[in-house]
Order: C-alpha cells, then structure tokens, then sequence
C-alpha cells in the first residue's frame, strides 16, 4: 500500500474512535462503501452496514452485496418507490436529488439511531468538498471518515487488501444505480444497453409527468411556460446534463413569444 494512503489510513481509524457505537453505516456496495466498510472493521467499530434496496440497483450490485457481504448487511426498504417518486417529482437533478434523501439515506433512518457513517469523500463533487468529518443534519449526525481520501487512494486501497469489488467496475469506472443523474452520456449508453427495460419505464413516466405538469396551470391559475418544446427534448438534454433548464433564457423567451 502506498505510504500516502497509509497515513489517510490512520486518521481515519482516529477519527472513528470518535464515532458512537450505535452509529450506523451507510452500504451501497459501491467501491467507496467496500473501502469504508473495511476501514471501521479494522478500527473496531461495531456499526452495522445498512443498505437502502432502491429498486433501481444494478442486479450484479444486488448479487454482489448478498454473496460477499451477506448477514453483515441489514437491508431496508424505502416505503415510497423511485417510479412513484418519478411521477411525481419529475427525474431527479444534479442539484436537487430526491432519489438520495427519499431511497439511500432512508435507510439508516429506520435503524433506530440518529449516527449515521457514510463514505463520501470531498473529492467528489464542488458541494462535498465543503463537507466536515462529522455534522449535524436535520437531526442526524453525519460522520464521513474516507473524506479526504481521493479515487486512487479508494482503489490503492482495495487492490494492496485484496478486498472483493462488484464485477460492473470492470466494464464502468462509476456504478450508481441504473439511472442516476451523476452518470455521463457515454455511462447512460452502457447502462442502457444492459438494462433497456427499466429505461423504458423511465422514459414512460418521465413524459406522462412532463404532459401533466405542462397542462396543470400555475398557482395564480397561468399556463406554464416549459423550458423544452416536447417530453422528448427534455429527456435528451437529461441524459447530457440531469438538469432541466438546459436551454438559456433567450430560448426561454422565445417560447414565451410564440405561447409555448
Ligand atoms: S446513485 Fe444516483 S440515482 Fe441512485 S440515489 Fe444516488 S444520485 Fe440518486
């Protein structure tokens, strides 16, 4: 192992001393949660791995947690499911991701404690690079003991121990679920190519929620204005950018124009 991920090795293992030992931790079965799952066992940490079943896993995901991991892992189900959430709430965006709050961090909510260890580094997103070892949120106390750790450290780690990783990361360097708005054009081509079906159900409710919110006047009674033409538009822009305002504000007004 590198001598730089031995040091990060040992904070970490500082750190947890910190953590209650009725704290929970967060199991997705993704390589960050494998690598994080083996760092609070060498510190002592009794927690118990919690994984949120999303319905939206990848199926080798799934086989994967219940062959390497199996009584180590208590499963939990969220109580509403992603395709209802979708229905209702329209696809999940970088910026506003219900899917996370509503599927995966259900899950360690219904375990009976408020300490809850996740393995989310800062090196991931601008938002996480603000993160702090441990915080309190809404009620909780968030515990992040690989922050500092980057991909190379994540994967230096697991191959120098020899720990088990699903079989997805040979053929794609991030496994979420199956639609997930973090993945690239190129990830959302390979998945779907995999698994056409659940991207058929998607596509289905995304365009019945697009025509309905369309057709549902504002609160003061208005049309509302969409920012692409048909459902179809807004799902290619989707799948480049998980935002939905892809347009700019000049084709904003000129939908406005023309009473789109
Ligand atoms: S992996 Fe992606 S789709 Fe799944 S809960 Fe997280 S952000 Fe949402």
């Amino acid at each position: 192992m590198h001598d730089e991920t031995k040091e990060l090795l040992r904070r970490s293992m500082r750190y947890i001393t910190a953590i209650p030992r009725e704290a929970v931790i967060g199991f997705s079965g993704g390589k960050d949660s494998v690598c994080l799952a083996e760092v609070m066992r060498r510190a002592g940490h009794p927690g118990r791995l919690v994984y949120s079943a999303t319905g939206i896993d990848p199926p080798p995901m799934v086989q994967f947690i219940k062959r390497e991991y199996g009584d180590r892992v208590t499963w939990v189900r969220p109580p509403s499911n992603y395709y209802r959430n979708l229905a209702l709430w329209g696809p999940p965006t970088i910026h506003t991701r219900w899917c996370c709050e509503a599927l995966k961090h259900f899950g360690s909510r219904v375990v009976g404690t408020k300490f809850r260890v996740l393995g989310v580094r800062r090196e991931e997103s601008t938002h996480r690079s603000k993160y702090k070892v441990a915080e309190a949120r809404k009620g909780m106390v968030l515990y992040f003991p690989i922050l500092e750790w980057k991909l190379w450290h994540v994967w230096d780690f697991i191959e120098s121990e020899g720990l088990p990783v699903c079989s997805l990361y040979d053929e794609i360097d991030r496994v979420g679920c199956v639609i997930c708005p973090y993945h690239t054009p190129k990830q959302h081509e390979w998945y779907r190519t995999q698994y056409p079906g659940p991207f058929r159900v998607w596509e289905r409710v995304v365009k019945e929620w697009w025509l309905r919110t369309r057709d549902t006047p504002n609160r003061k009674g208005e049309r509302r204005y969409m920012v692409h033409n048909t459902p179809e538009d807004f799902m290619a822009a989707w799948f480049i950018k998980a935002c939905w305002a892809v347009k700019g504000k000049r084709d904003l007004a000129e939908n406005a124009k023309e009473g789109r």
